[in-house]
C-alpha cells in the first residue's frame, strides 16, 4: 500500500474515531457512535495490516494477533456486564505493558545520531516507558481491587508523600543522563532505562494501592487516560500517527471522565492522586456498623411492596451494583411498563458512580430498553424525592448513604448521594444488612421511612413484578 493511502486510511480512521467519541456521549446516538468505532477500527487494521511485507518474522506476528484476537473475542463474549470493570482493567494493562516494552525495543535498537531528533526519540522512549509502567501495575491493582482479590482499603504507607516524590525526581535524574548520552545506547544507559521501568512499576503499584473506597472510579478513568497517553507515547516511538491520534483521544477524554467524576464525588483531583479516602487510621471507619449501635432497622415482604407500588401517584427507581450482579433490569422495565399504565409517574435516579463503571446503570437500563427520557442523573432528580410516594432502591448502597451529608466522621462526607431518604417511603432491596463498596454502613436503613426488603434483587424483582400484576387485575 503506497504511504499517500496508508495516511488517508490512518486520517479517516482518525476522524471515525472522533464521531465515535462524540456519538457515545448521548445515550441516543450511542450505538452509532459504536459502529464509527469498529469501522474506523477495521480500517485501521486493515490498512496497516497492508502497509507491510509479509516475510518470515510478520508471519509469527500475524500468529500471535490471530490467537490474540482469538482470545479477546472469547473474553469479550463470556464476561458478565458486572466484570466489565475488571476487562477494562485488564486491558488497560496491556496498552501499558506494550508501550514499556516498545520503548525498551526501541531504545536497545536505536543506532547512531545526533541533534534534536535523537534527543526527542529519547524523551519519547523515557515518557513512554515511564508512563507505560505506571499504567501497567496501576492497572493491575485496579484489576485486584475491583475483583475484590486486594482490599479496597487504601494502604497508607509511612512518608508515602515523600517516596512518591523521591522515586520521580529519581527517574528524572536518570531520564535527564539517558537524553544526555544519546544514541546508540551503553550498558550504562539500558540500566538506567530499566531503573525508571523499576521505579514506574513501584509508583503505579503504590499510586493505586492507597487510592480506596469510592476514589475507585476516578482511578479507573485516569488509567483510562495513562492507557491512552502511553499509546499515544508508542504512536510518537513507532512514528505511527494513526496511534498518536487514537491515543491523545482516549487520554483526552479519559482525563475529562476523571475531571467530571471528580466532581460528581466533590473530589480535588490532586488528593484522589494523594490516596487515603475513607482510612480512618487503621480503626473502625466512622459511621461503620459499630457506630449504629442498637438501631432498629423494618423489613416488608415482597406483597406489601407491591400494594404500595400499585397505590403510588410517583415512584422513583434507584439501581446501583446489586442490581446489574442480580441482572434485574429487564423485570424493573416490565414493572416500569405496568406502573406507567396504572398512571404512575415513574422516574429512574442515576448516580455518577454507581455500580462499577461510569454509565454502568445507563447501559444496563438501554439494554432493558427503558426509556432514556425518564432516566435522570443525580443533581437533574434530586429535588424531585420530596414528592415521591415511593423509591424503590434495587442493590443501591454508597450512592443513597445520607451520612455522607449528615455526618462529617463519615469517611464518605462530603460525596454527593441521591437523598431519597426525603420521600414518603423508602424500599431498600439487598440480600442483608451487609455494606456496600466503601465499607461504610448506612443511617438509611434504620430511618422511620425506610423498609427492607431481603433477598436476591432478581427474585424480589420477579415476586414484584408478579404481585403488581395480580394487585392491578383484582
Ligand atoms: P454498593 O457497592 O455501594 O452497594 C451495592 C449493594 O448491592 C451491596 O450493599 C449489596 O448488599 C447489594 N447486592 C449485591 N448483590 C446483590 C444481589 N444479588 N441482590 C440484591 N442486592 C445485592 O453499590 P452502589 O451502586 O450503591 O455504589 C457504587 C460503589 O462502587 C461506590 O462506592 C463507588 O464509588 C464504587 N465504585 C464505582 C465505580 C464506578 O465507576 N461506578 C468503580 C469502582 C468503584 P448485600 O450484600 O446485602 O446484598
Amino acid at each position: 500500500m503506497s504511504q499517500g493511502l496508508l495516511s488517508t486510511a490512518y486520517l479517516a480512521a482518525g476522524i471515525l474515531f472522533i464521531f465515535c467519541l462524540g456519538g457515545l456521549s448521548r445515550h441516543e446516538t450511542a450505538r452509532r457512535g459504536n459502529l464509527y468505532g469498529i469501522i474506523g477500527m477495521g480500517i485501521a487494521l486493515v490498512a496497516t495490516f497492508f502497509s507491510v511485507q509479509f516475510d518470515g518474522v510478520y508471519m509469527w506476528l500475524f500468529g500471535a494477533v490471530a490467537v490474540g484476537a482469538l482470545i479477546g473475542t472469547w473474553l469479550a463474549l463470556k464476561v458478565e456486564m458486572t466484570s466489565m470493570p475488571e476487562l477494562v482493567a485488564v486491558l488497560h494493562s496491556f496498552v501499558g505493558l506494550a508501550a514499556a516494552v516498545v520503548g525498551i525495543n526501541s531504545y536497545l535498537e536505536s543506532h547512531g545520531g545526533h541533534g534534536a531528533e535523537v534527543t526527542i526519540h529519547l524523551i519519547e522512549v523515557v515518557l513512554g516507558v515511564f508512563i507505560g509502567g505506571v499504567t501497567f501495575t496501576g492497572s493491575v491493582v485496579a484489576y485486584g481491587k475491583l475483583a475484590g482479590k486486594i482490599r479496597s482499603k487504601p494502604l497508607i504507607m509511612p512518608g508515602r508523600h515523600m517516596l512518591n516524590l523521591a522515586m520521580i525526581i529519581a527517574a528524572t535524574v536518570l531520564g535527564v543522563l539517558i537524553v544526555q548520552g544519546g544514541m546508540p545506547h551503553t550498558q550504562t544507559t539500558l540500566v538506567y532505562l530499566l531503573v525508571i521501568l523499576g521505579i514506574s512499576f513501584f509508583i503505579g503499584w503504590h499510586m493505586v494501592m492507597a487510592i480506596g473506597g469510592a476514589d475507585m472510579p476516578v482511578v479507573v478513568s485516569m488509567l483510562n487516560s495513562y492507557s491512552g497517553w502511553a499509546a499515544a507515547a508508542t504512536g510518537f516511538m513507532l512514528s505511527n500517527d494513526l496511534l498518536i491520534i487514537t491515543g491523545a483521544l482516549v487520554g483526552s477524554s479519559g482525563a475529562i471522565l476523571s475531571y467530571i467524576m471528580c466532581a460528581a464525588m466533590n473530589r480535588s483531583f490532586v488528593s484522589v492522586i494523594l490516596g487515603g479516602f475513607g482510612d480512618s487510621g487503621g480503626g473502625p471507619a466512622a459511621g461503620g456498623a459499630a457506630a449504629q449501635g442498637d438501631l432498629e432497622y423494618t423489613s416488608t415482604s415482597i406483597d406489601e411492596t407491591a400494594e404500595r407500588m400499585a397505590n403510588a401517584k410517583k415512584v422513583i427507581v434507584v439501581p446501583g451494583y446489586g442490581m446489574a450482579v442480580a441482572h434485574a433490569q429487564h423485570p424493573v422495565k416490565q414493572i416500569t411498563d405496568m406502573l406507567i399504565e396504572n398512571k404512575c409517574d415513574v422516574q429512574f435516579a442515576i448516580h455518577p458512580v454507581a455500580g462499577r463503571l461510569p454509565g454502568h446503570m445507563n447501559v444496563l437500563l438501554a439494554e432493558a430498553r427503558v426509556p432514556y427520557d425518564i432516566v435522570h442523573e443525580m443533581d437533574d432528580i434530586n429535588n424531585q424525592f420530596e414528592e415521591t410516594d415511593v423509591v424503590l432502591i434495587i442493590g443501591a448502597n454508597d450512592i443513597v448513604n445520607p451520612g455522607a451529608l449528615e455526618d462529617p466522621s463519615s469517611p464518605i462526607y462530603g460525596m454527593p448521594v441521591l437523598e431519597v431518604w426525603k420521600a414518603k417511603k423508602v424500599i431498600v432491596m439487598k440480600r442483608s444488612m451487609g455494606v456496600g463498596y466503601s465499607g461504610v454502613d448506612n443511617p438509611l436503613f434504620y430511618k422511620e421511612n425506610t423498609d427492607m426488603l431481603f433477598g436476591d434483587a432478581k427474585a424480589s424483582v420477579d415476586g414484584i413484578l408478579t404481585a403488581l400484576g395480580n394487585f392491578l387485575k383484582s
